[in-house]
């Protein structure tokens, strides 16, 4: 898979190399793309800190390179949600970064007496900092459940992420999405005794956002998830399954939060309906650009509402939402992934880059997460090693400059812009956005406007 001349060298030696060839690109920003599509380690000593921080909370997906049954070391209990990286021989700003865990990375955390430092082939890259658990992860609803299951919060504590139904009615090789594991993940959770709800009801949510609302200050916006509902649940369609829960919110909570829905793309009425009930941000994600993959690696998606139509539904969307309260994601990497993905970065690039022309010249913002190969997902079951890291730092130039090109504001629900300042801790797109103009020194303006 890895297939550039720089994939070959150790993991710093290419950080170097591409830090070389893209100085716009901020070294943290790349070394972060690279601990997410190859996830880190982490050693006894390290865990044993790591502990009595903020726990994954395995929020939707697995995230991780290896299964559960394969952590000789019960990471799956003990490593953090998340790492902030600041400091190091490069003097990083701080840097948050989503934990995927892989015990052969050659990023290691090791615990130097209490506090944590990131290695990559022994050499040392940073300090690590982690999140102290909210006080409402040790709490429960009145049903015994724990907040951490119910609502847990990601991006350094912004988001509150509410995963209402943990499966995808898409199912099995023919329909589930090719790099998705939400049906997999959600049996070896179970398995493994976390307590993890299928589907849960909105007095649930509610109730936990109560708790929440009454201790904490840092969220400022939620996401309502899940998998896709492709005939009823709960005798309801997609759109008003999940429509219940920012109505409820809303209702309880006017404004409290940015309400975000991930959901598929919906026809116009279904949109207004989200819309209607206090969603402001809408994510349509099309994972993927290219037809000919969308239609192998989405085939549930391509069969039941199909590419264009897909399409067509996310312009649809901008005129309820207004084009920049809406968001699809795609998952970066795929494009080159074994055996329908380009041969080429430059071929996946490419692609890619004209999807972003074409959604924002229509003022549409989509993002992306940085894809790491699951092993209980198809592609992961496949053999795919992660995309080159060429892929992804050149992909964060392309979004950064076409971004700049359409003048589009930073996108909504996702925290500050900015190297340093970013929180959204699946990709580093944010890292490379211009911090807000509030926050930019007079060092970091151009000249005229000093
Ligand atoms: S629609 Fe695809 S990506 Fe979304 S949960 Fe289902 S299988 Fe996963």
């Amino acid at each position: 898979m890895l297939s550039s001349v720089a994939a070959s060298l150790p993991p710093l030696a290419e950080v170097n190399e591409l830090s070389r060839r893209f100085p716009d690109i901020p070294r943290a920003a790349i070394v972060k793309e690279d601990l997410l599509r190859r996830g880190m380690a982490w050693s006894h000593e390290a865990l044993e800190i790591a502990a009595r921080f903020k726990p994954k909370a395995y929020f939707i997906f697995s995230f991780d390179m290896v299964p559960i049954e394969q952590m000789e070391q019960n990471e799956n209990t003990r490593a953090p949600e998340e790492i902030r990286l600041v400091g190091g021989p490069d003097g990083f700003p701080p840097v948050v970064v989503s934990v995927r865990l892989n015990p052969a990375s050659p990023y290691r955390v090791e615990a130097r007496g209490e506090t944590l430092v990131l290695e990559a082939g022994g050499q040392m890259v940073s300090s690590v900092e982690l999140q102290q658990s909210p006080d409402y992860y040790r709490r429960t609803l009145a049903n015994g459940k724990p907040i951490m299951d119910i609502a847990p919060t990601i991006e350094w504590g912004y988001l509150l992420y509410l995963t209402t139904f943990r499966l995808c009615q898409y199912f099995g090789a023919r329909e589930e999405c090719q790099f998705c594991d939400i049906n997999e993940n959600y049996r070896q959770q179970k398995k493994s005794g976390r307590p993890y709800t299928s589907v849960k009801s909105v007095e649930e949510i509610v109730e936990a956002l109560e708790i929440i609302a009454s201790t904490d200050s840092e969220s400022e916006a939620y996401t309502v998830t899940g998998g896709s509902i492709t005939g009823n649940l709960d005798g309801l369609s997609e759109v008003e399954f999940y429509a219940r829960y920012p109505e409820a919110i809303e209702k309880r909570f006017p404004g409290r939060w940015i309400g975000k829905v991930v959901v598929q793309a919906l026809t116009k009425e279904e949109v207004r309906r989200l819309k209607d009930v206090g969603a402001q941000i809408y994510h349509p994600n099309y994972e993927v650009w290219d037809r000919r993959l969308f239609e192998t690696l989405c085939a549930g998606k391509a069969r039941y509402i199909g590419h264009d139509e897909w399409v067509r539904r996310i312009l649809g969307a901008a005129e309820v939402f207004g084009p920049e309260n809406v968001i699809p994601n795609f998952v970066a990497g795929i494009e080159l992934s074994r055996p329908h993905g380009f041969a080429t970065v430059d071929e996946a690039i490419a692609s890619t880059a004209e999807g972003l022309e074409f959604f924002m010249s229509h003022g549409v913002s989509p993002r992306f997460t940085t894809w790491c190969p699951e092993p209980l997902s198809a592609l992961g079951k496949e053999g795919n090693g992660p995309a080159p890291l060429e892929y992804h730092v050149r992909l964060l130039r392309a979004y950064r400059d076409t971004r700049a090109k359409h003048r589009l504001a930073p996108p909504r629900g996702y925290g500050e812009p900015g190297l340093g300042r970013a929180v959204f801790s699946v990709s580093a797109f944010m890292d490379v956005l211009p911090p807000l103009e509030s926050d930019r020194t007079a060092a970091d303006r151009p000249l005229e406007s000093v």
